[in-house]
Parts: C-alpha cells; structure tokens; sequence
C-alpha cells in the first residue's frame, strides 16, 4: 500500500524515480482493471510524459508534497489532455479544452494522472451500476457493488492501482464508497474546493475532494486543491489545511466532544455495521474523547429534499446536452427531433428519470409546493446540525446502512438504491464536513465505513481525529486478500 506521503518520501530519497513509480502503476492497472473496471482511460503516454517532467523538476531541486506522485481522476472532472465522459454515453468521446480548478492545482504541484475513473452516470448512484461502461466491481469482492458514485476511484484506491483519487460528492459519492470499499474519503464542505470544470449535477450540493489510503493524505490532498478560484463564484478562502500539525496531534483525544446522533441507529441498519460503529465510537472514548448523545431530529427528511433539489437542479444542468455543443449528436428531421434524439440515445435510465423528476419539481405550479419547500425544510436540516455543533465539536456515525452489497441487487429499485445514503445526504444538505475511515469488517469480511462530521469549514479538526483513529488502529491498513495477485474467482 504506498501513500501519497509514502510515495513522496521515496521520490525525495531517489529510491525510486517518478517514471519507474509511474510504470509500475500502469502495469498493475492493466494486469488487474480488465476485472474490476475501475478506469476507463488508462493515460500511459501522458502519465509517462508527466513522470518524466516530475522527475526533470526534482533533478532541479522542486519539491512540492505531490510531484511525481501518481495518482487518478473520477471522470467527471474536465482534463485538457484525456477524455472525459462523465460515465455517460453522451460524452463517449469527449475531451475539454480546459482543465477543472482541483485538476489544474494538481497539475501544477506536478503530480502524474494515471487516467480516468469510472463512476455513474454523471454522478447519480450509489453502486457506478448507472456508468454507461460497465459496472466497476468491488475489490473486495467482485460480485459486490464498490459504491457510487465514485465507485471507480474507491476500487482503484482499495486496489493500490494509484496513490490517491479525486472524487466529488453531491449526496454522498466520496464517503458511501470509501465506506464500501475500506478507503479513506473526506467530502469537503461546500465552496472549499472549486467546482469550475466539474461537469455540474446539482450545483448547489456538488464538492470536489479525494479519496486516500489514510486522512494524512487526505489532508495532502486538500491542501493542494482547497482555496478561492475566480472561476467559482461559490468558492471561499480559508484558513488552508495545516498538515504537519497532524503528526504533532497526539494519541489523545481528551477535550474532544463527540455527539452521537440517535436518528443514525434506527431500523434497517445492518447490525453488524452499527456494532462497528459503536465499537470505533467507544474507541474516541478511550482515547479521551467524551461521548453524548445529540439529535438531529430532521435526518428522514434529508432522502426526500435531496431528491427534489437535487433533481431539480440537474434537469437546468444537463439541458446543455442537446446534440449541438458538447459529444453525441444524433441527427434528426430538425432541430427539436435533434434534441431529442440526441437525448433519447445518449443518458442512460437513472439520468432520464433525474431529469424528469426535477422538471416536474421546477414546472409552473408545481415549483412552490416542491422546490421552494424543500429548501426551507433544507435550512431546518442545516439549523439541526448547527444546533448539534453547539454542545459537540464533531459528530460520529454510520456511512451507509450496509456494508457492499451484490452487483444487480437493487438495480431495479431505485428506493432501495437512494436509502443507501440516508446518512450522507444531511451533510451535504447542510454544506459541512464529513470523512468516512475504515472502522472494522462485516461477518463476510467487507469493511464498514465510520463517518466523522463537522461543522462548515471544519475539516482541520476532522483529519486530526481521523488521524488520531488511524494512528491508533489498522483497519485502514488490511487490504482486499487477493491485494498483489489477482484472486481467482
Ligand atoms: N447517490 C446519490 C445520488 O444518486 C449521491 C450521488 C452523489 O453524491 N454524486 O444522487
């Protein structure tokens, strides 16, 4: 398993160069990704061109935090140099003239891009069943689901098939598939990191942030990409992460006050996830940490207002795929038949039914009764966590209701598959923090995810107490059992 931190210290210490570490990569990913379809562009060429230019760098004497590291992108983010699809058909073969803000922060600190990620269709999903190109699978079994939308950079995290990977998170893309796939993966609050060059899903809930081996590289990670772009207008200064303060924060959590939300250990969690989750909450109590209970009285309503304003705003986004500016067009008699056509061929069942859904929730009549409502019910979700943060300075819970569950299992049921995030969607609602780090396994060996919330722009203090778990556990560490050879099925 080589870290982001790891990796750097032996590029400084020239036991490896940019270009063998970038070589080694790429011949894993193709012994491996034919299983697991995490990738679906696999840059060779680039990533060896951006090696050899790392290596030039620190042959000049550079050293940023990620040059020379290899690391991979989910492919909704624009890159000016591979094709981004968005995991749609409609964007097949499309590749931007520019790159997104979090792409170019890290170009720039000259880190390697490996390639692009497989996801669902333009982020909507929870499984990366929704990708026009095939499911990735589980590495921790590949019968199993790794999670979505950001299913592929959680695989190929899990899988040691890059150093880190950019995800985004929009009602629980980064944490529900770190948690599935026992990777490391912080949603950053809204506005931290820029969202230009994203291809937008629900511009008022879409974040941009990594997924990692531990919370030392998550913290790496945001660091390079956090920070105020005049490219977006929602996005704001702030006090940049500290990273070496992490390793002086101690094996101690004393002072540190814990809410536990009664409302995320109802029916239908899967019992051995909410003994996990537990145990890792007793865990920050023996390490100092005082634990109480607080509620967040509204968390039911987070499924329904996420399914109207999220819907609703990527009905307004995706208008712009019509056939004349970006990817697939299919000709029809005239205009409106070309629209549709294009439409019609190109996004897949789960992104026609977003789109319908929202138009209906943003049409005349309709718009005060759904729209304008569940915004309000939005501010009170928010009040509830603001509430909460007055008595605690972080909340610990679950990640998903279950550990991963079977490719197809709930495919056909598109409920099932939205109760997968009751309990990320309130934070994304609410625009705050959250990390999800691996807390233990399930009876058949799948790892459980606990989620650490913070308030708004608190993430400093979620990576230490990440941190702290992770320097006093190993669950981060145990990898799939197949880890370095393919496990035959
Ligand atoms: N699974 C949720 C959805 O389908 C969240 C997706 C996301 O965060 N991008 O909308």
């Amino acid at each position: 398993m080589l870290t982001v931190y790891a990796a750097r210290e032996r590029l400084r210490r020239r036991e490896v160069s940019a270009v063998e570490l970038t070589r080694a990569f790429l011949e894993r990913i193709h012994a491996l990704n034919p299983r697991l379809n995490a990738y679906l562009t696999v840059a060779d060429e680039t990533a060896l061109a951006m090696a050899g230019d790392a290596d030039a760098r620190m042959a000049r004497g550079e050293d940023t935090p990620l040059l020379g590291v290899p690391i991979a992108i989910k492919d909704v983010l624009s890159t000016r140099d591979m094709r981004t699809t968005a995991g749609s058909k409609i964007l097949a073969n499309y590749t931007p003239s520019w790159d997104a803000t979090a792409v170019a922060r890290l170009r720039a600190m000259g880190a390697v891009f490996l390639g692009k990620l497989n996801c669902d269709e333009f982020a909507m999903g929870s499984s990366t069943e929704n990708s026009a190109f095939g499911p990735t699978r589980n590495p921790w079994d590949e019968t199993r689901v790794p999670g979505g939308s950001s299913g592929g950079s959680a695989a190929a995290v899990a899988a040691d098939l890059c150093c880190a990977a950019l995800g985004t998170d929009t009602g629980g893309s980064i944490r529900q598939p770190a948690a599935l796939c026992g990777v490391t993966g912080l949603k950053n609050s809204y506005g931290r990191v820029s969202r230009y060059g994203l291809i937008a899903f629900a511009s008022s809930l879409d974040t941009v942030g990594a997924l990692t081996k531990d919370a030392r590289d998550a913290a790496i990670m945001l660091r390079a990409m956090e920070g105020r772009d005049p490219l977006d207008s929602t996005s704001v200064e702030v006090e940049p992460i500290d990273v070496a303060s992490l390793d002086q924060s101690r094996d101690s959590l004393r002072g540190l006050r814990v809410g536990v939300p009664a409302e995320y250990f109802g029916d239908g969690m899967q019992p051995d996830v909410a003994q996990r989750v537990r145990e890792a909450i007793a865990h920050l109590q023996a390490l100092g940490a005082s634990v109480r209970e607080v509620n967040l009285p509204r968390t039911h309503l987070g499924l329904p207002v996420y399914y109207i304003i999220a819907p609703a705003e990527a009905s307004a986004n995706l208008a712009r795929f019509d056939g004349v500016k970006y990817g697939l067009r299919v000709q029809g008699r005239d205009l409106i038949a070309t629209y549709m056509e294009t439409r019609g061929a190109g996004f897949g069942a789960e992104v026609k039914r977003r789109i319908m859904l929202g138009t209906y929730a943003l049409s005349a009549g309709y718009y005060d009764a759904y729209y304008i409502r569940a915004q309000k019910v939005r501010t009170l979700i928010k009040r509830d966590f603001e509430q909460a943060f007055s008595h605690v300075d972080i909340i610990a819970a679950p990640v998903s209701p279950t550990t991963a569950f079977p490719l197809g299992a709930k495919i056909d049921d598109p409920i099932q598959m939205y109760l997968a995030d009751v309990f990320t969607l309130p934070v994304s609602l609410a625009g705050i923090c959250g990390i999800s780090i691996p807390c233990g396994f399930d009876r058949d060996g799948l790892p459980v995810g606990l989620q650490l919330i913070g308030p708004a722009f608190g993430e400093q203090r979620v990576l230490e107490v990440a941190h702290v778990f992770q320097q006093t556990t190993d669950f981060h560490l145990q990898k799939p059992k197949w880890h370095g050879q393919p496990r035959s099925s």
